[in-house]
């Protein structure tokens, strides 16, 4: 009996470690999955239903664009983003976190960008049927992830270090189109909380946007600074009002 049940233990353990691994070497190398791709200058948007040729490489040159001002530069010659347009693939790809928009894996899986559904001709990420609305457009949800990726690869290990104020407050400063300036912001926000409302006119973390905005602007901190620091997220707001007084 004993036996019986120490066998049925290494059988589900080694099940489980297969189905880990497998999944593991899918997020790494999806392409299989993705049957149409789309390449211009350092990015390839791969997806699952055919990329209109205009649309496309509007989106590749917008998202680009972006990534061109971010403080932090894209070290890799070639970036990858997959859209998950059917049902089953975003549910694969978005286990993690299932009501996510776009998702990047962390180190060391942390190679390519994941968004859940695009209408290119529009250039609207499509989630589950909702379309989003600028600024949270698809070239934004591109640049976005990919902050993250180029983050995690500048960064490796230590990407674990990074408050989440600094690490998605960067991703959506870089994503946002039109940013408004830290005092532009500061006074359309006031003390609202990030709450739905918010986040659809200034992106999808804007008070975290506004320390970084901060932090950049204001008290000239480089992208390097921004990513070292390990001030939460209640002593950088404190900071930041201090020097309003
Ligand atoms: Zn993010």
């Amino acid at each position: 009996m004993m036996r019986i049940t120490k066998r049925a233990l290494v059988c589900t353990c080694a099940a489980l470690g297969c189905a880990a691994i497998s999944f593991g070497a899918l997020i790494f190398w999806p392409a299989p999955l993705f049957a149409y791709s789309l390449q211009a200058g350092k990015i390839t948007v791969a997806s699952d239903r055919p990329i209109p040729a205009v649309g496309g490489a509007h989106f590749l040159h917008d998202c680009e664009k972006l990534l061109e001002r971010s403080p932090l530069k894209a070290e890799r010659s070639e970036y990858r983003v997959y859209v998950t347009n059917a049902n089953w693939r975003k549910r694969l790809f978005f286990l993690p976190h299932p009501d996510a928009w776009g998702i990047e894996y962390p180190y060391p899986l942390g190679r390519n960008a994941f968004l859940t559904g695009a209408d290119f001709d529009t250039g609207r990420i499509v989630h589950w049927g909702y379309v989003g609305t600028p600024p949270r457009t698809l070239a934004y949800l591109c640049a976005h992830e990919l902050t993250h990726v180029i983050a995690d690869e500048h960064l490796g290990i230590r990407r674990y270090l990074v408050p989440q104020w600094a690490w998605e407050g960067l991703a959506d400063y870089v994503g946002i189109a039109h940013r408004e300036t830290f005092e532009q912001l500061r006074n359309a926000l006031g003390d609202w909380p990030d709450d739905t409302s918010t986040r659809v006119k200034y992106g999808g973390y804007p008070r975290y946007r506004l320390l970084v905005t901060y932090f950049i602007e204001k008290k000239g901190w480089t992208v390097d600074q921004l990513l070292a620091t390990r001030l939460t997220t209640a002593a950088a707001t404190q900071i930041m009002k201090a020097d309003e007084r």
